[in-house]
């Protein structure tokens, strides 16, 4: 039995990062960027104005009082810079160029229009409303680094650095299999003593959610033979296999010796954690092999906590494991030390601050608390009672889901 942070370190040791490809920018949403971005040119790349009025020169207005300044010439979004007649204000318009001469933007209701003639009240300050080339990005700078996730803001960025195409990584492919002869899938019918199959739901969907692509195999019954085929089927062309139960010490638990028979070589399988102590983590060459426990409560923590960070990995992100922050819990918890324990809870953000409500039913059958928990609290190994109030460790589900 080794320690969880240990059995953590030890998988994503092993993550080395899928290929890369090019992809256009739409595509590339949510995706994992694979090259360092730099600014080739500086951005914005021309001064334009930040406002519809009048570009000027602020030498051409008296100090203190008003100016009136004959309107020459004007520029628009999308026109090519011109040159400010010396002694004129141009007209000008959001986006604008700000024409060559001019130093400044007055805003349209602080000017006074009589037919050609345009009345400053005073003199604008020095680069008043223009927007400067180079003030967002100078050419050269580093705006963004691999292994960042692009989001929204990092797409238009992109966009906005005149990139049409990125280098990011290949998503990672997950093949999942759940195991058990009692599995049917929902709303099929089946004998009293089989039951919905839900495990694979959740990791496909969190893979998913994690930047991964998913696949789920047929069900795979409790028998060793049938259930090394499976896994020799379910291993080709997937960088991570999962699968689901059978996973234990139990007379059908043949899971174990199904991945050893396809030639899985099992770096551990059993990690001091609750829920999920039965953890079967292994490779194939390329191929990650986790073999979750199939309780659901304890597949859905053991693949949040393991799977998505090593699905990170494999993508290529610096930083995969999620944030944790000390938080004062509501509730309280016998237990005995000697495993980490993760509790189910839920987040209540109120004015005087976040706390931790841990959730009735912790039961590692439970397949209610990962629809209700929107957070993690993690008891410390050698901890025995938690009590209400003290502040632990919390990690967000929103965090692991990023
Ligand atoms: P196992 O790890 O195979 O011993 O399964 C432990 C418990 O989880 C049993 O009650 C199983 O019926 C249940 N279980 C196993 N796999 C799944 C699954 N894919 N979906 C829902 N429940 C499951
Ligand atoms: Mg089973």
């Amino acid at each position: 039995v080794i320690p969880f942070a240990e059995a953590l370190t030890r998988l994503l040791g092993r993550a080395r990062p899928v290929g890369v490809e090019r992809v256009g920018l739409a595509e590339a949403a949510e995706r994992v960027l694979a090259e360092d971005l730099v600014a080739r040119a500086p951005l914005p790349f021309f001064d334009y104005s930040a406002m519809d009025g009048y570009a000027l020169c602020r030498a051409d207005l008296a100090d203190g009082g008003p100016t009136t300044l004959p309107v020459l010439g004007e520029s628009a979004a999308g026109s090519a810079p011109g040159h400010l007649t010396p002694g004129s204000a141009c007209r000008i318009f959001t986006g604008a160029p700000l024409p060559a001469g001019a130093d400044a933007v007055v805003p349209q209701e602080d000017v006074s229009r009589e037919g050609d003639a345009a009345t400053f009240p005073r003199a604008p300050a020095a680069g008043a409303f223009v927007r400067r080339r180079g003030a967002d990005l100078t050419e050269g700078a580093l705006a963004l680094r691999r292994g960042a996730r692009l989001g929204p803001g990092q797409l238009a960025l992109a966009a906005g650095l005149d990139r049409p195409h990125l280098l990011v990584a290949r998503r990672p492919s997950v093949s999942i299999l759940a195991t058990g002869d009692e599995l049917r899938a929902p709303g099929e019918p089946g004998p009293l003593g089989s039951i919905p199959e839900s495990n694979a739901y959740f990791v496909a969907a969190a893979a998913r959610l994690a930047g991964a692509t998913a696949r789920v195999g047929p069900f795979v019954p409790d028998r060793l033979e049938a259930a090394r085929a499976a896994v020799n089927e379910a291993l080709a062309g997937a960088d991570l296999l999962v699968t689901i139960g059978g996973v234990s010490v139990g007379d059908h638990d043949v899971v174990r010796p199904a991945l050893e028979a396809a030639g899985v070589s099992l770096d551990f399988w059993r990690v001091a954690m609750k829920p999920g102590k039965p953890l079967a983590v292994g490779h194939l060459g390329d191929t990650l092999v986790l073999g979750l426990p199939g309780n659901p409560a304890s597949a859905s923590l053991t693949f949040l906590l393991f799977g998505i960070p090593l699905l990170r990995a494999l993508a290529g992100e610096p930083r995969p494991l999620p944030r944790r922050r000390r938080l004062p819990i509501d509730g309280s918890l016998a237990r005995s030390p000697g495993r980490e324990e993760f509790l189910r809870a839920r987040l209540d953000v109120g004015d005087e601050g976040t706390r931790a409500r841990l959730l009735p039913n912790q039961a590692s059958g439970a397949v209610t608390s990962f629809a209700e928990a929107d957070a993690l609290v993690v008891v410390p190994a050698a901890q025995g009672r938690v009590e209400a109030g003290e502040r632990l460790e919390v990690i967000e589900l929103a965090d692991v889901y990023r």
